[in-house]
This record gives structure tokens, C-alpha cells and sequence, in this order.
């Protein structure tokens, strides 16, 4: 598309967006009145209106029934998991079998790690980004002392080529192929949380196995941004959180994809009761039985004030459609492109240029005073994210952001840049 920097061409997108009126399904920001330009879902999704809604309802069937809500809540909470799985699937490119909404991200990553991290003498490496999200380098760094291992020998960093700020696939590939007979893990994010850098999940995961390691994805930054293909590239295990995307609350709950290759093999874990063969938990006996599929990785019963509110955004992901939110998602960060490519003299985009490698965020690196021009847009209600050392984020999200929503970014850059040249 032939983009213009008009408002008169930001509006026209807007009037034509079938997905435009989601946004008044949340409390958009306002300051003094006027409206801001949220740029920070890649960091705290907004509120979908509907979570109040649905967490009060667990509120009033609390105090009605006690512990009988477990049975006739609305929702009844024995179960409750179960609402959230054929969404989340969706979501992800899984099949239910496959996937399982529970506890956090982090304390996921390491039940995963428990299960697809078992070194041996000879095949104990894992292959990470160096600049990985620092919950994923200390993660990483713990499982692998947790082994006697050190991870000086243990974890492998990629690192991108000199003079440049993401990885290449090809690099990442060779780096698998080095490593092959010692490497057990390839464990990376799905986007990278500074770059924005989205991986070929698909080539990685293909390449991994082709060595005879295991592939596992950090989506995080990817759930709820890209469409995912998790089965169908063969996966075999990733985690993402549920309070950046996928709009569900600070501290949120935390989503599972386990590949039906491993839905029923015996493969190590820590387990709880929750994981265990649904027809006999309350039998309270010795001997765990896992349930088939990611289930049987639960180990407490549900999180359910967490999970009503990932619930109704699941709802609204389902009715907007993951591949519709992608295609808006594609032509607005594209728009947010051409707008930040008329201040190229003075600020450079690190993300990369190929729709395929990226998801919403652009990240910019200013030439000068990067910090300065942030404050200045925070002044202008324009509200992007700041990761030091020097890196601003914008993400305009499909769900909630307008084409209007990026013109008005230039409209501040320009008077910015018109004071500070
Ligand atoms: C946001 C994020 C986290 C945060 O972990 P929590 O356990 O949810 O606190 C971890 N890893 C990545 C890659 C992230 O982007």
C-alpha cells in the first residue's frame, strides 16, 4: 500500500477496519481529558472492559456459595481451566490436547525446563539469545547449575553479526549444526523483547530436531501478536504470559503449549494433583498419573480471579480472529514505519524490515538524547516504552490502536524534531 502522512489517509484506514470497533471494548487512556496514544501492549495490555464483569461474577458466586462454587458457580470452578483451552489453542495454532492455562510465566518456563532439560554426559548445551529477556537468562543460568553444570560451557549466545542489532537465521541455523551432537535445547524467544526481532520458529525447531535436540519458545512477546503455528511447526514446547498482548491483567496468568508427540510419553516432570488423572484426583491416592497432554503439567488447582479475566480477552481474541488481528496488525506497524522513516536523519529503526521477522513493535534508537525525545512524548500523550540503555518501543496494538493513533505519532516527532534539529 501507498502510504500517506495525512489525516485524512489515517482516518480513511480507520473507516475501513472491520476491527476498529474493538477498541471501544477498553478503557483507553486519557489524560486531562485527551486522548493518549497507547503504545506499551507489548508491556501491560489495557483493560477490556468485560474483565470487570467477569471477575465480579466470581466474586458474587463466592460469597453465595462458599466452597460450593467449585460445583455451582456460574463457572464452576473445578474445572475452570477447561473454559480457557480451546481459546488459548486457537490462539496459538494448537490443538487442546495440547495446551493449558496456569500459574506464570516464569515458574512455566522452569516445569517445562524440568521436563525438555535433561543433560547427559555428552548432550547437555543450550543454544539462547544473548540479549534474551533477563527472567530467561537466570532461568536458563539455574537449570543448568541445577545439573552440576556450568553455564559457561553449557549455554551457547547467540549473538548478532557486528554492526548489527538482530539475529539471522541462517546464523542461528549454523550455530545448531556446530553444536549438534552436544546440544539438547534450543530455547528462544518467540520476539525478541528489545529488538522485536519475531523468529522462523518453523526453520529453528526443524533444525533442532534434526541434531536430536528439543525446541522450546519464550512467546511472550509472540502470543496474542503473530499468528502461531505451534503444532504444525512442531514445537515442542512454549510458555507465554497473558498480561502483555493478551490484555489480561498485571501479574496474570500464564499459558502452556506442550506438542502431542509428548502427550502421553513418560517424560520427567514435577507434578501436583491438578495434573493428575481426572477421575481419580479426589481418590487422594499414592502413584501419579498424568492426564494426557499439557494437563498433566498442572500441578495447583486453578488461579480462578486470573483466569476469569484471561477468559473474556480470550473471548474477544476468538471474535476478532488471531489471522484478522494479524493482517490490521501487518498493514499498521507498516504505517508506523513510513511515518518513523521521515525522521531517519535522526533516529534508525533496529526492527527488522521484513513483515515475516517482526510483529507490532518498532524499536528505535535515536541518534541524540534518545531519553529527551521519550519525555517529550510522554508530554505530547504519546506513550511508547523506554528499555535502557537506549532503546524506545512502540507497539501499536491491533486490538485497540488506530491508524490515527500513528499519524498523531508523527504529528509530535515533527515537533519535536522541528525545535531539536
Ligand atoms: C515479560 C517477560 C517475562 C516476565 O516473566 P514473568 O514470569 O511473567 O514475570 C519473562 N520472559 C520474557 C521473554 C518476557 O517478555
Amino acid at each position: 500500500m501507498q502510504f500517506e502522512n495525512t489525516l485524512s489517509f489515517a482516518q480513511n484506514l480507520d473507516a475501513n477496519d472491520k476491527l476498529a470497533h474493538f477498541k471501544n471494548q477498553f478503557h483507553l487512556l486519557t489524560n486531562n481529558n485527551k486522548h493518549v496514544v497507547y503504545l506499551c501492549g507489548n508491556s501491560l495490555g489495557l483493560q477490556p472492559k468485560s474483565a470487570r464483569l467477569a471477575v465480579e461474577q466470581e466474586f458474587s458466586d463466592w460469597a453465595k456459595m462458599g466452597v460450593e462454587g467449585h460445583f455451582n458457580a456460574k463457572n464452576p470452578w473445578l474445572g475452570y481451566h477447561h473454559f480457557l483451552t480451546e481459546n488459548a489453542a486457537k490462539l496459538v495454532g494448537a490443538k487442546p490436547i495440547e495446551v493449558v492455562v496456569m500459574n506464570n510465566l516464569t515458574v512455566n518456563l522452569h516445569l517445562m525446563m524440568v521436563s525438555f532439560y535433561q543433560p547427559t554426559a555428552t548432550r547437555y548445551k543450550i543454544i539462547m539469545e544473548a540479549a534474551a529477556f533477563p527472567s530467561d537468562l537466570y532461568a536458563m543460568e539455574t537449570q543448568v547449575k541445577h545439573h552440576h553444570l556450568n553455564p559457561e560451557n553449557a549455554i551457547i549466545e547467540l549473538i548478532p553479526r557486528a554492526g548489527e542489532h538482530t539475529l539471522r537465521t541462517e546464523d542461528i541455523i549454523d550455530t545448531i549444526n556446530a553444536n549438534g551432537d552436544s546440544l539438547a535445547l534450543v530455547m528462544l524467544g518467540g520476539v525478541n523483547y528489545y529488538s522485536g526481532q519475531a523468529f522462523n520458529m518453523k526453520a529453528i525447531s526443524k533444525a533442532a530436531h534434526e541434531v536430536g535436540a528439543y525446541a522450546g519458545f519464550d512467546l511472550a512477546h509472540a502470543a496474542g501478536n503473530l499468528h502461531l503455528q505451534l503444532h504444525d511447526w512442531e514445537v515442542d514446547f512454549a510458555v507465554w504470559c497473558t498480561y502483555k498482548y493478551l490484555n489480561s491483567g498485571p501479574g496474570g496468568t500464564s499459558g502452556v503449549f506442550v506438542h502431542e508427540k509428548h502427550a502421553n510419553s513418560a517424560i520427567n516432570r514435577f507434578a501436583g494433583w491438578w495434573g493428575h488423572d481426572e477421575g481419580e484426583r479426589f481418590q487422594m491416592k499414592k502413584g501419579f498419573k498424568p492426564i494426557a497432554g499439557a494437563q498433566g503439567w498442572q500441578l495447583s488447582n486453578a488461579q480462578i480471579f486470573p483466569m476469569a479475566i484471561h477468559k473474556a480477552s480470550l473471548e474477544m481474541f476468538a471474535e476478532a480472529g488471531i489471522e484478522n488481528l494479524r493482517a490490521k496488525s501487518e498493514l499498521l506497524t507498516g504505517y508506523l514505519e513510513y511515518i518513523l522513516n521521515n525522521f531517519s536523519e535522526h533516529l534508525t529503526v533496529i526492527t527488522p524490515k521484513n513483515k515475516e521477522e517482526r510483529g507490532c513493535q518498532l524499536s528505535i534508537i535515536v541518534k541524540e538524547n534518545g531519553k529527551q525525545l521519550f519525555d517529550f512524548l510522554e508530554s505530547e500523550n504519546i506513550m511508547p516504552d523506554w528499555r535502557e540503555p537506549d532503546v524506545i518501543r512502540m507497539s501499536p496494538v491491533p486490538m485497540y490502536n488506530s491508524f490515527e493513533d500513528v499519524f498523531l505519532i508523527g504529528q509530535a516527532l515533527n515537533k519535536y524534531f522541528s525545535k531539536n534539529k
